[in-house]
């Protein structure tokens, strides 16, 4: 990465409200596992070419590691809900600040083994400043509810964690657009890092692209495990999708989705 672009990297995560760096040292590949170091120029792998040694015979050749800063490269030591809230502060960083209501951050257990992750607040949500407050999040507190209750699991809505991907209502309830979800992303990222769960649940295909960086339809994703730094990620339909009349055998797959994710943090 070349100083320019280092400088705007650094700048966008200024503005994000990130203030302590630690930039890590580009090493070896094989002593650095991190999947944002990528080797560029050498591995094991390389065809030796006729009349030369082939790579395993030479001495290890240092290879040139790329790395590619992310958000996560530089969150504040001791990152707290709290501290991500107030670097939110009054946020104007992209066009949804416009028409928004309320910020809306999260609820539920800042310790909770299981978070659920939505798209972004709707009308009730942005009057509110809670997620999942309006039609799609009663059913959402009732799949939460009844699937554990069900399942002889003691636990209930604000157990869990809820936030979205975009933190304000996108206008007529659109899809966030690619820029929001990048901008925002970073401090649902940052959440999920000071609560650290024991598993995620994306709800929509929104949800789901912004946590595993896919173009896979979410029909196709569905109820098989992810990964998101570490954390396994369950995949499933959106409430809101789940809403519509024609909507039956999701809301039986939505059901399964759910029971899997619960049992696997809870038993
Ligand atoms: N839909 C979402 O994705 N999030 C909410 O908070 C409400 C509806």
């Amino acid at each position: 990465m070349d100083r320019d672009s280092l400088k705007r990297h650094l700048e966008f995560y200024r503005d994000l409200g990130i203030k302590q760096l630690n930039i890590p040292e580009p090493t070896q590949a094989a002593e650095a596992p991190n999947e944002r170091l990528q080797p560029m120029a050498w591995n094991s792998e390389v065809q030796a070419i006729p009349g030369e040694r082939s790579p395993s015979m030479t001495a290890p050749r240092t290879p040139i590691v790329q790395a590619v800063p992310s958000v996560l490269d530089f969150v504040p030591e001791g990152d707290t809900l709290e501290g991500i809230l107030a670097d939110i502060g009054d946020c104007a960083r992209c066009r949804l600040c416009e028409k928004r209501n309320k910020i809306v951050f999260g609820s539920g257990d800042p310790q909770a083994k299981l978070v659920f992750v939505g798209e972004g607040p709707g009308a009730d949500e942005d009057q509110q400043g809670l997620p999942f407050v309006g039609r799609a999040g009663q059913l959402l507190t009732q799949m939460i509810n009844a699937t554990a209750s069900k399942e002889g699991i003691a636990i209930r809505r604000e157990d869990v964690y809820i936030c979205n991907v975009v933190k304000c209502r996108p206008p007529e309830n659109r899809t966030p657009l690619p820029d929001e979800a990048e901008i925002c992303g970073q401090f649902l990222f940052r959440q999920l890092m000071a609560i650290r769960p024991k598993a995620i649940c994306a709800l929509g295909g929104s949800a789901a692209k912004a946590l595993l960086g896919t173009r896979e339809g979410i029909t196709k994703l569905r109820g098989n495990w992810q990964d998101w730094r570490g954390i396994p990620v369950m995949p499933t339909y959106h409430p809101s999708f789940l809403l519509r009349p024609y909507s039956q055998n999701a809301k039986r797959e939505a059901w399964e989705d759910l029971k899997k994710a619960l049992h696997y943090v809870y038993d």
